[in-house]
């Protein structure tokens, strides 16, 4: 199984690397909940988490 990753920054799940390929920000393997997301102007998940970028996120991110 892969251990996803998600950027502090952005919630972005990434698989494989330090740093995050989107924003360059830092990632956590400690975060809960992926939420995919396909067409943030429609997704009310998306808008709730400040999300405006298809792709898979994590939902919290720990500290
Ligand atoms: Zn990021």
């Amino acid at each position: 199984m892969t251990t996803l990753k998600a950027c502090k920054e952005c919630r972005r799940l990434v698989e494989k690397g330090r740093k995050c390929p989107y924003c360059g920000g830092e990632l956590t393997t400690n975060w809960k909940g992926i939420v995919i997301i396909i067409d943030p102007e429609k997704s009310e998940v998306a808008k709730a988490i400040g999300i405006t970028t298809p792709g898979k996120y994590a939902i919290r991110i720990g500290k």
